[in-house]
C-alpha cells in the first residue's frame, strides 16, 4: 500500500521518514487512552502532559520497530525507499524483495525483537523511576509505554502475512521447501483468516458485550484481509509469469528527452509527433534521471517561460521506477502495482544507461494476458 499527501519529517540513518495525516489521529488516541489510565495518579495538568509525551514516545517506539525493519533490509541490499506512520503504526516500504529466506527472516524477525527490547528497557526504566516516586505519572507511563512494546511485539508476530510472523512463515516454509512461491501463497492465506478472524472477534465484542472497541479490531482484520489478498493477487501473477523478464516486454533504446533541454527545445522536435505519452529524461551521461510524461506538460507546476527546462517540469524518479533487463517481471510489477502516480519504469544497462521503457499500460497488458493464460512473449509470430 503506498500512502498519499505524507508530511516528509526527515531522515534517520538514511532512511526518508514521512507521516500521513492520520498518524494525528493515532497520537490523540493514544494520548486520550494514556490519560485514562494515568487518572488518580497526579493533577489533570500533569497527567495530560504526561500522556501526550507517552502518546510521542509511543510512537517513537513504533518508528524504531520500522527503522530495525528498514536497516537490516538496507544491510541486506534491498532498498528502503521511505518508513511511513500512519493510523495503524508504521510501515516500511521497500523497493526490493529479499534475495533468500535467511534474509527474509531476517528483516522479520527484528521488529519484534526491537519492540521486545523495547518492552524490556521500559520495564526497567519503571522499576527505577518506582524507587523515587511509587504510584507517580512518570512509573505508571514508564509501565503502559514497556506493556503497548510487549503487546506489539506479541501482535505483530501473529503468522499471516502482511503482518511480521507472515513473513517469518514466508521464510520459513521457503527455507525447507526452496519454492519462495508457495511459502508467500501460505503466509497470504494466512493472513487472510488472521485478518477474518480479528474482524470476526471485533464483531462479536460489539454483539455480544455491546464493547465498542470491537470496531478498532473490525478496522484492522479489514485491512489486514485486504493487504494479505492483494499479496494473494501478486503471488499468483508471479507464479503465472514466471522466468519472464522485464527485457521480455521493454522498448527498447526508447526515445529520451535530455535534461538540458528546454520546453521550447520539446516542443520544436519531433518527439512530441512519436505516439509516446511517456518520455525519460537523461542526464549528459545518458543515465536515467526523471521521467516526463505529457499531462507534466499540460499542467505546469512552474509558470511557463520561454527557457524553462524540461528538468523543472519532469518528475524525479522513484527507485522503484528503476529496473535491471534482467530482473523478474513479476517483482517489478509486485514494487510499482502499488503506486497509482508511477507512469514508466525505465530500464536500465550494467552501467545506469538508458535501455529501456516499460510503461503502466504495457504492465496493464501483460497482467491482462496473463490472467487470460497467453504467454508475455507471442511464441508464434502474428502474419
Ligand atoms: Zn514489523
Amino acid at each position: 500500500m503506498q500512502l498519499q499527501s505524507t508530511l516528509p519529517l526527515g531522515r534517520i540513518a538514511g532512511i526518508r521518514i514521512a507521516a500521513h495525516w492520520s498518524a494525528a489521529v493515532t497520537v490523540g488516541l493514544f494520548t486520550w487512552i494514556l490519560a485514562t489510565y494515568l487518572r488518580g495518579t497526579a493533577d489533570a495538568g500533569i497527567i495530560w502532559a504526561a500522556a501526550t509525551i507517552g502518546a510521542l514516545a509511543l510512537i517513537a517506539c513504533l518508528l524504531a520497530h520500522e527503522l530495525a525493519h528498514s536497516i537490516v533490509a538496507t544491510r541486506n541490499g534491498i532498498h528502503v525507499e521511505r518508513i511511513v506512520l500512519w493510523l495503524l503504526g508504521g510501515a516500511s516500504e521497500l523497493a526490493g524483495e529479499p534475495k533468500d529466506a535467511r534474509t527474509d527472516l531476517r528483516v522479520a524477525l527484528v521488529g519484534p525483537a526491537t519492540s521486545l527490547l523495547l518492552g524490556a528497557i521500559g520495564f526497567g526504566a519503571a522499576a527505577v523511576s518506582s524507587v523515587f516516586s511509587p504510584g507517580g505519572p512518570v512509573t505508571a507511563t514508564l509501565v503502559w509505554l514497556a506493556t503497548v512494546n510487549v503487546i506489539l511485539a506479541v501482535f505483530n508476530m501473529l503468522p499471516g502475512a502482511p503482518l511480521d510472523g507472515g513473513r517469518v512463515v514466508r521464510a520459513v516454509i521457503w527455507w525447507r521447501s526452496g519454492d519462495r512461491l508457495r511459502a508467500e501463497t501460505a503466509a497470504a492465506r494466512w493472513g487472510q483468516v488472521l485478518g477474518m478472524t480479528l474482524a470476526g472477534i471485533g464483531a462479536a465484542e460489539i454483539i455480544a458485550f455491546g464493547n465498542f472497541g470491537g470496531l478498532w479490531l473490525i478496522l484492522l482484520g479489514w485491512f489486514l484481509y485486504g493487504a494479505a489478498n492483494s499479496e494473494l493477487i501478486l503471488a499468483g501473477l508471479r507464479h503465472r509469469l514466471g522466468a519472464s523478464t522485464v527485457g521480455d516486454v521493454m522498448t527498447p533504446a526508447p526515445r529520451a528527452v535530455p535534461a538540458t533541454w528546454t520546453v521550447d527545445q520539446l516542443l520544436h522536435s519531433d518527439l512530441v509527433y512519436t505516439h509516446h505519452r511517456v518520455f525519460p529524461v537523461i542526464d549528459h551521461n545518458g543515465h536515467p534521471c526523471a521521467i516526463l510524461a505529457w499531462a507534466d506538460l499540460l499542467r505546469p507546476r512552474t509558470p511557463a517561460h520561454p527557457g524553462l527546462r524540461v528538468a523543472e517540469l519532469a518528475r524525479p524518479l522513484p527507485p522503484a521506477a528503476i529496473a535491471h533487463v534482467d530482473d523478474l517481471l513479476g517483482d517489478v510489477i509486485a514494487r510499482i502495482v502499488l503506486r497509482p502516480n508511477l507512469d514508466a519504469v525505465v530500464v536500465v544497462d550494467p552501467t545506469g544507461r538508458l535501455a529501456g521503457l516499460v510503461t503502466s499500460t504495457d504492465l496493464t497488458l501483460v497482467c491482462n494476458r496473463s490472467a487470460l493464460g497467453l504467454p508475455v512473449h507471442p511464441t508464434v509470430t502474428p502474419s
